[in-house]
């Protein structure tokens, strides 16, 4: 690798705050330093704190821990270990900042949107780091993060800006005597818990509707990624979000838990497993916080016999491998119809066996590590048990390399619709294929499970296409392609996928209460 001045000198100023260990091997993978990897590097080896009430601080007990690359196994930052002290000031400085005279409670909705606006427009600006940073810490491809996830979150902010000024309550006719309209006005201080699978993006999901209804907000992001949201609050300020209005808490689960049973949130939004998400249910009855869920899934992806293959294979690898399987709307179970089941098999282990692994940061990776460890030996336990089961592996199947948390994209084949790997959501790419001969019995089959977030659907014959949507019990049904989302269309689940919707307008709606004002005339 060439080393310019500029590395060494780079290299020397990190070198006090992290030492020199991970941080040549990052500089190394990337290959060649540009500025915005500099910054990303510079970003993550920081002596980093926590945002609350517009100030850095140091958790209240002083405790911190540490973030590791998932590519490399190196320690990449160490933040400060947030507990419930910090979580308490946090929520304090939001409640205050949505006093109805603080700075953020007078702006005019036109104010308000432009602040957020203008968030949108720094992520775009910073976009170059901000996928570094996302690279570094959750392990997705640089590209992925650059064309995906930081444009996108960009996206919401920008569509989410508009709202602010568009919520309107109506007037109600209740004859001469009266006068009474219901007015839209934010929930409060809003509480959010998410997951590492998309650190910056689903940041994007939950502060774009809170911030255009109006809300405070104290977020706590995944102790695996906590980087993108301190990243995050230091571009909100830069935008002009008033002191309070956003704190950053990063820690542990006991952190998120403080924050959701607290008693001065008015909401709590979450995205995570169904698991701690029926935790939050349980620690909202206190004050009986509303509550709004993006959980797990174990979606369906079926292959009828008339699709264009050339468009549903790749799809249908796309739909698991993407994100390495570590998106909640994964396409995780694939029904094809029985007569060119083989074909489509072929074709999608193929499609995996193509798949270049390696760390996120090399320009050639098409597929990253797994966040964590945790992840490897999870996900290694899933097809273990598959093959424990009688599954056939097709592809993959095996842990890639001995360094970093890396797994082939994998299928199987005869599986059984009683098996863990058919049943749970295993949150990798591994993809369990089954063959289908009856139409009726294969959307019995795709419904038959306590998850509904997404499914997809592959045919060239419209009313089938329609049928088959409207009988699948999903938020989102996906016809001839598989993973189009957009700030503007509502997600969400059915079942225990979840509670509520994001992105659109019913996401602004879910932050908002409506009030009835009746005046005697
Ligand atoms: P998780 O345990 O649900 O964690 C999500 C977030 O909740 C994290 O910020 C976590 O903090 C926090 N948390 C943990 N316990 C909590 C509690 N009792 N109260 C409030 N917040 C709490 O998800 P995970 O451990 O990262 O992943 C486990 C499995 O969840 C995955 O294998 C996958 O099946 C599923 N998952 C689903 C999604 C999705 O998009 N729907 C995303 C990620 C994971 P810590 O980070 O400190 O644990
Ligand atoms: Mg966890």
């Amino acid at each position: 690798m060439h080393r310019s001045t500029a590395d060494d000198e780079f290299h020397q100023k990190v070198t006090d705050t992290r030492g020199p260990l991970g941080l040549l091997k990052d500089m190394m993978l990337m290959k060649q330093t540009s500025s915005s990897s500099l910054r990303a590097l510079e970003f993550a080896a920081r002596s980093h704190r926590m945002f609350i009430d517009g100030e850095w601080v140091p958790a209240a007990s002083g405790e911190t821990f540490d973030t590791i690359n998932p590519a490399t196994e190196e320690l990449l930052a160490t933040v400060p270990k947030g507990g419930a002290e910090d979580i308490d000031r946090a929520v304090r400085a939001a409640r205050k900042a949505f006093e109805y005279d603080a700075p953020w409670r007078r702006m005019t909705p036109s104010e308000r949107g432009k602040v957020i606006h203008r968030i949108g427009d720094l992520i775009l600006e910073n976009a170059d780091e901000l996928a570094m940073i996302e690279t570094l810490d959750n392990g997705k491809p640089f590209s992925v993060a650059r064309h995906g996830d930081i444009p996108f979150a960009a996206d919401v902010f920008h569509y989410m800006s508009g709202w602010a000024t568009k919520v309107e309550g109506s007037s109600i006719p209740l004859g001469q005597k009266y006068l009474a309209f219901t007015q839209k006005e934010p929930v409060g201080v809003v509480g959010v818990v998410i997951a590492w699978n998309f650190p910056l993006l689903l940041c994007a999901w939950k502060l774009g509707p809170a911030l255009a209804a109006g809300c405070t907000v104290v977020v706590k992001p995944a102790e695996q990624t906590p980087l993108a949201a301190l990243r995050l609050a230091e571009i909100a300020r830069e935008a002009g979000l008033p002191d309070g209005v956003l704190n950053v808490v990063t820690g542990y689960g006991d952190a998120g838990a403080a924050l959701t049973a607290h008693p001065h949130v008015d909401k709590v939004t979450f995205t995570g497993s169904t698991e701690v998400g029926k935790k939050i249910v349980h620690a909202a009855t206190g004050n009986l916080k509303k509550v709004s869920l993006e959980l797990g899934g174990k979606s369906p992806n079926i292959v009828y016999a008339d699709a264009d293959l050339t468009t549903a294979i790749p799809a249908v690898a796309n739909a698991i491998f993407a994100y390495h399987g570590q998106a909640c709307n994964a396409g995780s179970r694939l029904y094809v119809e029985k007569s060119i089941f083989d074909k489509v098999v072929v074709g999608v282990s193929d499609y995996a066996n193509s798949i270049v692994l390696g760390p996120g940061a090399e320009s050639t990776t098409q597929m990253g590590p797994l966040v964590s460890d945790e992840q490897l030996n999870r996900i290694l336990g899933y097809i273990a048990a598959g093959k424990g089961d009688g599954a056939q592996i097709a592809a993959g199947g095996e842990r890639h390399g001995s360094k970093g948390y890396f797994v082939k994209p994998t299928v199987l084949t005869d599986t059984r619709p009683d098996m863990s790997v058919v049943r749970e959501e295993i949150f990798g790419p591994v993809l369990v294929a089954m063959p289908f001969t009856d139409a009726s019995d294969v959307i019995r089959q795709a419904n038959d499970s306590p998850y509904g977030l997404a499914a997809g659907v592959f045919t060239t014959n419209l009313s089938r296409a329609y049928t088959t949507a409207a009988r699948l019990q999903a938020g989102t049904v996906y016809i001839n392609q598989y993973h189009m989302l957009n700030a503007a269309l509502p997600f969400g689940g059915f079942k225990e996928s979840g509670w509520g919707r994001e992105l659109g307008r019913l996401a602004v709606d879910d932050f908002m209460e409506s009030k009835s004002v009746v005046a005697a005339l």
